[in-house]
Parts: structure tokens; sequence; C-alpha cells
């Protein structure tokens, strides 16, 4: 924009626009720093079965450890990594943290674990050589079929475009299940999502959280609930906080529940142990 029109346009960045500028540079040096010095971390935040409240899912967050910074989250450098290219890097590193934390996990606990990971609508769109080794090595490790879930937004189906609903389809064919993240922030309708392979439905937060106080809220979960099972898929809410949310959405027929009133996302060591103690007590669901 400032080429088209002309130099001299570039002089009335104000102060203030340099130091942002200036700012996402020393941000995108740092991120890139990130992988090698192993600032990144991998968090798993447990996703129960609504009925018996048992631990049958997780999802990987990520969490960036800055050394001077202290912790940052994702929704503060995704943006940042999407548009550097980083996110490329970045995402093949936690498909691989995720896929060998799983299958540790399968391995030495025999329990039927689901572990979903977040994919950018960049990734799908243009990270095809990333993708193909993600896939690659996910062949390798010869999971249980569905054992690793990856989550897409809507922003990803937006476009409709061929190259996006190829990769889907080719993590599906290979095992790999797919979610639907942040239901409801969007515009796509329950219809038009239904040409796409998801095996699960996440209920945004927001629409969690306005559930207490508006019973239009509730009425609007039941109803992408009984849609979603209509259309043969589960639905895992997110945000839950607390037991009321928990207990509405029970009633409604949610299948899966994720958030801070059941568990916080935990570090992979403390997952395994919740997963251990888990394994000690039988399922009474
Ligand atoms: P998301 O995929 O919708 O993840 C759920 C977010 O809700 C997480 O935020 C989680 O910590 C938060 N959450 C869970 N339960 C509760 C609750 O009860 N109350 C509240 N207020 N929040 C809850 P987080 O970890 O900050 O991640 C934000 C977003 O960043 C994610 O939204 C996802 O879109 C993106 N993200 C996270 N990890 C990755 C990743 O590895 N790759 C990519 N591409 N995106 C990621
Ligand atoms: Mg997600
Ligand atoms: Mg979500
Ligand atoms: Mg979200």
């Amino acid at each position: 924009e400032a080429k088209r029109l002309g130099r001299n346009r570039v002089a009335y960045f104000s102060p203030a626009m340099q130091e942002r500028a200036q700012e996402r540079r020393r941000m995108s040096d740092d991120l890139r720093l990130a992988i090698e010095q192993q600032q990144l971390h991998v968090y798993y935040q447990p996703i129960v079965h609504m009925d018996t409240g048992r631990v049958v899912k997780a999802e990987a967050l990520l969490r960036w450890q800055h050394p001077e910074r202290g912790w940052i989250n994702p929704a503060e450098f995704i943006p940042l990594a999407e548009e550097t290219g980083l996110i490329f890097d970045i995402g093949e590193w936690i498909f691989h943290t995720v896929v060998t934390d799983t299958a540790r996990w399968i391995r030495e606990q025999g329990q039927t674990i689901q572990v979903s990971i977040n994919v950018s609508p960049v990734q799908i769109a243009k990270g095809g050589d990333s993708m193909a080794r993600c896939i690659a090595f996910y062949e390798a490790q010869a999971l249980p079929h569905h054992s690793i879930v990856v989550e897409v937004t809507e922003g990803a189906l937006l476009e409709h475009d061929e190259t996006v609903e190829a990769r889907l389809r080719q993590l599906a064919e290979h095992g790999i299940a797919l979610a639907l993240d942040d239901f409801g922030t969007g515009y796509s309708s329950l219809s038009y999502i239904q040409q796409y392979q998801f095996e699960f439905l996440k209920i945004d937060r927001t629409f969690v959280d306005n559930m207490k106080t508006a019973s239009r809220q509730l009425a609007l979960c039941k109803t992408i609930i009984d849609m979603a099972h209509t259309l043969d898929m589960r639905v895992i809410a997110e945000g839950i906080g607390s037991e009321h949310e928990a207990t509405l959405l029970r009633q409604a027929g949610c299948d899966f529940g994720q958030g801070y009133f059941f568990h916080q996302p935990k570090t992979a060591q403390a997952f395994e142990g919740l997963l251990c103690s888990q394994a000690a007590v039988p399922d009474r669901g």
C-alpha cells in the first residue's frame, strides 16, 4: 500500500506505529528462536465424558515461555506466526510432540484416549509439505484409529478452497479425526459443514458463558446438539466454568465437556498423572 501511494507516504507513519512495527519484528525474531531454544510447551486440557466425568480426551494447547516476558498465550503469538510463516515449523513441532506423547500414553497405560491438535487455516491452506510430513510421522506410530484429532475453525472452510477440502479429506483417510472448533462464532451452517467429515463439533465458549443468563442461549445449544447428532457428529462444549453449566449441557444431551470447572490445561506430566490415577478407578459409566 505504501509503495503504491508513493514514497512520501512512509513518512506519515506515526512514532506509535513505528514502535508497533519494531515490536512485531522483535517478537518474530524471538519466536524464530523459541523452537530451537525449547521455549515452546504443549499443555493438555482434559476433556471429560459428560455422563461419567471420566477423562477420555484432551486438547493440546501451545504455550510460550519467553525468557523475559514470561508465559505468553497462543492468541498473542499465533497470528504473528501465521503472518511470518513460522506457523509451519511450529505446527510440525506441535504435531510431533503430541503424537509422541499420545503414543506413549496409549502404550503405557492401555487407555483409549483421543488428543486433539489445533491446526490453523494457514497450515491447512499453504502448509502442504509440513502437513505431509506430519501425516507420515503419524502413520509410523501406528496409533489406533482416531487417537489424534485435528481441530479447525470455520475460518479454514470459508473460502471453500479445493486444497483445503483435499487436505482435510486426506487427514480423515489416514485415520485422523476432524473436529470443527469454535462452532457458532462464524457463519457456516450445519448443512454446509456436513460435506466435511467432522467427527466432532465444538460449541464455542461464548455460548456456554451466556447460557446461565439467557435461556435462549441454552435453547440454541440444545438445537446445535440435536442437529449435530442428526448429522452423526458428537458434541464437545468448551469453556464449562460451573457445575450449573455442566448440568444444563448434560441435560441438553452434550456428549463431552471441557473447561476450568473440570480441569485446567496441564503439563504433559501432570496429564499423565491424571490418566494414571484414573486407570486405578474402575469405570462406572
Ligand atoms: P481453542 O482451540 O478454542 O482452545 C480453547 C481455549 O479456551 C484455550 O485457550 C483454553 O485454555 C481456553 N479455556 C478452556 N477452558 C476454559 C474455561 O473454562 N474458561 C475460559 N475462559 N477459557 C477456557 P488458549 O490455550 O489461550 O488458546 C487460545 C486459542 O489459540 C485456541 O482456541 C486455539 O485457537 C489457538 N491455539 C492454541 N494452541 C494452538 C496450537 O498449537 N496451534 C494453533 N494453530 N492454534 C492454537
Ligand atoms: Mg481448539
Ligand atoms: Mg475452541
Ligand atoms: Mg476458541
